[in-house]
């Protein structure tokens, strides 16, 4: 009896300790194998070990039924966990998202804000070269890009506007500062042509950066804008390695940018108008009187002299009278224009009345301006005016004073100017006559 009750104690300590990696199979192995060998060993009676087999088999079978429970409800349990993972990974990726769009919604409100900011500061300007200042600084502070040219054009033929100034910027950490092998003739061209935007790519565009002329083999990347005012090509901007992701960001500056040029050139225009003669595109008394002005501050300044000359066509009473005032207008329209290109670029010329014409050679001596005089005589002389039907010679007399010499007074040296005009008159007409006190 006492054999039976430690077997039984043994079956009882077996179990639970079986629990973990016993099966069906060694529950019928113990039973058919262990337990003759303990019955054999210990000499039990057949009876007693086959209930303690009996009670050792349930054990075992009740220990592995509720270790297939606990099993699956392991699995469960690691399914759902699964489960609970893969969701928590997904909300982790949406949180990232989130974030990224977050800060892709800081990004646009700062670029906003800056767009804001140098939109207030370009129109704050009125002066091309300033406004790209503001421009360029910008484009420094928040773009990558190795360079970038602002290309002005002379509208006066707008069929073939011809390139006029080129303002560039590099970014300080750009090699080849010096390079500026663009052949923007053929950009031109090509913007006549088509007013589209160009992106190209080294990459992926190389025949579209040939036809816009990029001769650089470092440029990997390049942008060019066209400035359209008024449906005319004004201004192109071009960037060289600009990353493709800022290119939208750099279309909304350029569009800012391009109205600024519209106002500029908006500006100028009225600017021009109201400092010219809209017949001859002269300057007119009153501007070219402040220009004397500061001429006169300068040559004191720097010791320099200046000629003033006073041009009176003669007998125009006559011409128009006869030919009438229509021709007479185109005369005179002619005239600015003769006179015009018959001095250099830095001299002023004025309509001064309504026949007559004013000069102001900077840095000129007498000997100088009565040289000058008489070739615009002589070239006036010798053209022919052909106006409406008409063909007709006409003549000036010219009157020349020296700064300092003659005065160093503005109105004082267009009085003796004019005295030497109207001695030349007394001359018989068609003369230079300088100063004499
Ligand atoms: P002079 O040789 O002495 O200068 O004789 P002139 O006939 O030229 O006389 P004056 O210099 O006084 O010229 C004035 C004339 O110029 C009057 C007018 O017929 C003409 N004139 C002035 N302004 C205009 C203009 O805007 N258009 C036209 N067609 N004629 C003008
Ligand atoms: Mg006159
Ligand atoms: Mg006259």
């Amino acid at each position: 009896m006492l054999s039976l009750k430690i077997l039984y104690i043994i079956f009882l300590i077996m179990t639970p300790l079986s629990y973990s990696y016993l099966s069906y199979k060694s529950v019928i192995a113990s039973a058919v194998v262990i337990i003759p060998a303990i019955i054999f060993i210990c000499g039990i009676d057949p009876l007693n070990a086959f209930l303690a087999a009996v009670v050792f088999a349930a054990f075992q079978s009740g220990a592995i039924a509720a270790k297939d429970i606990i099993d699956e409800e392991r699995r469960d349990l690691e399914y759902e966990l699964d489960a609970e993972e893969n969701k928590k990974g997904g909300l982790l990726e949406k949180l990232g998202a989130l974030e990224a769009e977050e800060r892709e919604i800081k990004e646009d409100e700062l670029m906003i804000v800056n767009l804001f900011e140098i939109t207030r500061k370009m129109s704050a300007n009125l002066k091309f070269i300033d406004i790209f200042n503001v421009f360029s600084a910008f484009l420094k502070g928040n773009f990558s890009f190795t360079k970038c040219d602002l290309l002005t054009l002379n509208r006066e033929d707008i069929k073939n506007p011809r390139l006029e100034k080129i303002y560039s910027v590099w970014q300080e950490t750009s090699p080849g500062v010096s390079k500026q092998i663009t052949n923007y003739d053929k950009l031109i061209k090509n913007f006549l042509h088509d007013p589209r935007k160009i992106h190209a790519s080294k990459s992926s565009g190389e025949k579209v950066m040939e036809d816009m002329g990029v001769e650089d083999p470092d440029v990997k990347t390049f942008t060019a804008v066209p400035l359209l005012s008024d449906n005319v090509l004004a201004a192109i901007l071009t960037v060289e390695d600009l990353p493709t992701e800022e290119l939208e960001k750099f279309l909304i500056l350029s569009m800012q940018f391009a109205l600024e040029i519209k106002k500029v050139l908006l500006y100028e225009t009225v600017e021009k108008l109201a400092i010219t003669d809209s017949l001859t595109g002269l300057y007119l008394r009153r501007y070219f009187y402040e220009r004397l002005d500061e001429e006169l501050q300068r040559s004191r300044r720097y010791k320099f002299e200046f000629a003033f000359l006073m041009i009176d066509i003669d007998d125009f009473k006559k011409a128009n009278d006869t030919y009438g005032h229509l021709v007479g207008d185109v005369i005179l329209k002619e005239l600015g224009r003769l006179i015009k290109e018959g001095v250099r670029e830095i001299d002023l010329v004025s309509r001064y009345g309504g026949e007559e014409f004013a000069i102001v050679l900077p840095e000129t001596s007498r000997e100088g301006a009565m040289l000058v005089a008489e070739r615009l005589r002589k070239k006036i002389a010798g053209h022919l005016f052909r106006a409406y039907d008409e063909t007709l010679n006409i003549t000036v007399s010219i009157g020349v004073s020296i700064y300092p010499e003659d005065s160093d007074d503005a109105d004082n040296l267009i009085e003796k100017a004019d005295i030497a005009m109207y001695n030349a008159k007394k001359m018989g007409k068609n003369v230079v006559c300088k100063y004499k006190a």
